[in-house]
Order: structure tokens, then C-alpha cells, then sequence
């Protein structure tokens, strides 16, 4: 029987998988919500208001949907997942209580010490004085991050002892009910590894590589996310294996004692350390741009295995992968991550070049004009044999937007 799925969300994140999911040969009605003029090219759009848990339940039953399917993370963070399945809504996304993943640092780093995993020494800290003072006795390199959620923000890799003090002091400046976790710097490159998980099993989907600054050459202020890649060729098998049995199952085997069992995706943001794989942070949902780059290479049908995922019957659920890579370069609006000015133009070719997807993010479609209303406004995403290949194909995608307001990283995936 066909299901009728509701999206959540109106990123690039969220088109991808609109994408994807259109594809299902399982799929009934797609419905979105707030959505994107990308995303209305697979789904119908509905007015809900997604902070309204009450009237998202109302969609749901009237119009009978079988899969709820919540792409960013404060929506879960706020309890969403919670209410729809106290209204026996099928969900695909974490209880508020298991976002705590994402939502507190201090609560991730408490579960890896408990469960020994891997990841940076720490200290957390609810007193400015006190965090001073230990940052004072570690010295620089040293990392400093507000609890909460930051939006990739709130996380200062301070080199000097006097740039640590100044983003304590700049955390602890909101006032009250402020914590700062204080963290070991470490070293090495960095991977993302996704993982669908039931609140029981957790199986990997997938693997990537972001550029988190604005400019080439890693330059300028920290952003969302300028571009990815996939597959991370720094992830083989028997690394994965190591990640898998020393971070990732123990941290669903803690979530679950602890009566929090999680079950959506976990994205591990991993650094290959000297001493081996050590966790950085965990996401509760896909990252964006990297599910632009996982989405076209999924073989495998996603609908039936995101449902699966919801409904805690992952056991024996197979994923294939295609044996092509895809790089996505993500086009923000000038002045991104700052201010920047909205409802500028932006014209996308109407012919589709091969090998290509142009996923949208923070667009309006305003009397038949395409209008940029967001930083980070398109993603252009090339398919092909190898990372390179893709890579090129993702900047003719790029290049033939005209957008003179808008600007994009010339160097993703210029390292592989
Ligand atoms: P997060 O939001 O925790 O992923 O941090 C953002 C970025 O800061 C990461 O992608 C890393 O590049 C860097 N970072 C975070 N924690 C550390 C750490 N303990 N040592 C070195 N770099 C870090």
C-alpha cells in the first residue's frame, strides 16, 4: 500500500530527500512543510506551522500520513517526534530527549565518558570564574562551546589563551543558566559518518567531508557548511568497524539504558586523530549540504528504510550505495554568514545538465521570479564516477546560475 509522507523542514537538506523520496515506488502523496520552490517540484506544499505540534498532528490525521519525516534538528530538539507518536503518528526522527545529543554538548560528553568512548578531554563549567581559571591552567591550543544549540556556531578552537577568555566571557555575556564546555584542541582531519539507527540497531549511511568556511582555502568566519563530498575517501571498512564498536554502538547502548533510546539518524562528526578516531560532536538528523551529496548516491530505496528506522525494525534492512561519488557546491548570498541582502534575483538554466541537481534552499518563487532569500540559497551537486569528475560537473552546475548577488568556494573537494 502506498504511503502519504509529510516532510519537515525547507532547506537544501529537505529537497535532497523530497528528491529522493519522490523516487519511491511506495510513495503515496508527498507533503512538505514549510518547504521550498525546490522541494514543490516533488511535494505539495501546506501552510502548517511546524512549532504548532498540535496542529501538525491535525494535518497528519487528516490527511492520513503514514511517515513523518523531520529534517532539521530544532524541531526535535523542541519535542516534535515526541507529540506525533503520543498520537500514534509514524516518525522518523529523535525524541527531545534523545536530540539531547545534539541540543547539549555537556550531556554527549558526559555519555562518553561513561561509556569510555573516544573524543577530547573536557570540563564543563556553569561559573565564568571557574572556567577562566582552568582555561588559564590548560593554555592554548584549547576549545571552547556553549551548551545548546548554535547552528555550527558557539564553538571557538581558540589558539590563544587570551581569544579562549574572550569566548568564555562572550558565552557566559547571555546570563543566566549559561554553560561552557571547555575541550582538549585535538588534531587531524575530519569526517562525517551518518548512521540510521532504531533506538536498538544502528546501521552506517553513508560517509562525507564538509568545508565549513565562507572563503577558499578555508579563509574568512565559520558558516553551515560551504560545500561536501562523498564518499569520505579517508573511511574504510576496518575504520568503520573501529568507529561502529567503539563510538557509535556504545552510544546507543547508553541512550537505550538510560530510557532514551534513539532512533533517526546520527551523524558523528569524527577527527582522525594520531591516537585513532575520536568524536567531535553529534548531529540528530542528516547535515546539510551533506545530504545533497548522500541522497544521489542512494541505490536503495529510502522510503521504506527511513519507516523502518521509525518503526524500530532495522534488523536485516539492507542499504545499497551506487559506485559513483557526488560533490555539492553550495551558492550563498554576499555577505553569508554575516548580513546580507535579500530578494535578489537568481535565474537557473531550464536544461538539465547531466549528471547534475540543482537543490534549493533559502529561494521564494515571487511571480514567477526566482528570488534568493537566505545565506545559503542554492546547492549544485554533480554525480559521476569519481569525486573529481563530480566535482566538475557540480561547478558547471554552479557557473550557469546567474546570480550576480551570490557567491560560491572554488576549492570543494579540490583536496581529494
Ligand atoms: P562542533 O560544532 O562541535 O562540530 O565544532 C565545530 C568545529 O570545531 C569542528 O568541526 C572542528 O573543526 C572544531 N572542533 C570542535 N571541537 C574540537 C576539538 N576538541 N579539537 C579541535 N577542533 C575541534
Amino acid at each position: 500500500m502506498a504511503t502519504d509522507v509529510l516532510l519537515i523542514g525547507s532547506g537544501g537538506r529537505e529537497h535532497a530527500l523530497a528528491w529522493k523520496l519522490a523516487q519511491s515506488p511506495e510513495l503515496g502523496r508527498l507533503y512538505a512543510a514549510p518547504g521550498n520552490p525546490g522541494i514543490a517540484q516533488h511535494a505539495e506544499v501546506v501552510s502548517l506551522d511546524v512549532t504548532d505540534h498540535a496542529a501538525v498532528i491535525r494535518f497528519c490525521e487528516t490527511a492520513r500520513i503514514g511517515l513523518v519525516v523531520v529534517g532539521p534538528e530544532v524541531p526535535l530538539v523542541a519535542g516534535l517526534a515526541d507529540a506525533l507518536r503520543a498520537s500514534d503518528v509514524v516518525v522518523f526522527g529523535p525524541s527531545a530527549a534523545a536530540a539531547r545529543l545534539e541540543g547539549s554538548k555537556g550531556f554527549t560528553k558526559d555519555l562518553c565518558t561513561r561509556q569510555s568512548i573516544p573524543t577530547a578531554r573536557y570540563r564543563r563549567f556553569t561559573d565564568a570564574v571557574a572556567a577562566r581559571d582552568y582555561v588559564r591552567e590548560q593554555g592554548a591550543p584549547i576549545v571552547i562551546k556553549a551548551d545548546g544549540l548554535a547552528a555550527g556556531k558557539g564553538v571557538t578552537v581558540a589558539q590563544h589563551v587570551d581569544e579562549a577568555l574572550a569566548a568564555v566571557d562572550a558565552c557566559f555575556a547571555d546570563g543566566v543558566g549559561a554553560e561552557v564546555v571547555v575541550e582538549e584542541c585535538m588534531t587531524g582531519p575530519e569526517v562525517s559518518l551518518f548512521c540510521l539507527c532504531d533506538g536498538e540497531r544502528a546501521i552506517p549511511f553513508g560517509t562525507a567531508q564538509d568545508h565549513k568556511r565562507a572563503f577558499d582555502g578555508d579563509q574568512g568566519p565559520n558558516t553551515g557548511g560551504m560545500g561536501a563530498f562523498s564518499p569520505s575517501p579517508l573511511m574504510d571498512d576496518a575504520l568503520l568497524e573501529r568507529v561502529m564498536r567503539e563510538i557509535i554502538r556504545p552510544t546507543l547502548a547508553d541512550m537505550r539504558e538510560m530510557g532514551s533510546p534513539f532512533a533517526g539518524v546520527l551523524y558523528a562528526g569524527l577527527m582522525l586523530t594520531p591516537e585513532g578516531p575520536k568524536l567531535v560532536e553529534y548531529n540528530v538528523r542528516f547535515g546539510d549540504p551533506e545530504c545533497q551529496v548522500l541522497m544521489p548516491r542512494l541505490a536503495s530505496d529510502l522510503l521504506p528504510i527511513l519507516r523502518a528506522a521509525a518503526e524500530g525494525a532495522l534488523d536485516g534492512v539492507d542499504v545499497q550505495w551506487t559506485d559513483n561519488a557526488a560533490v555539492t557546491v553550495v551558492l550563498a548570498s554576499r555577505g553569508y554568514p554575516g548580513g546580507f541582502e535579500s530578494g535578489t534575483v537568481v535565474r537557473v538554466a531550464s536544461g538539465d545538465l547531466p549528471g547534475t541537481i540543482l537543490f534549493h534552499a533559502g529561494t521564494r518563487l515571487v511571480d514567477d521570479e526566482l528570488l534568493a532569500v537566505g545565506g545559503r540559497v542554492l546547492a549544485a551537486t554533480g554525480v559521476a564516477a569519481t569525486i573529481p569528475a563530480a566535482a566538475g560537473r557540480a561547478y558547471e552546475l554552479a557557473a550557469s546560475v546567474e546570480w550576480p548577488n551570490g557567491f560560491y568556494r572554488r576549492d570543494i573537494a579540490a583536496s581529494v
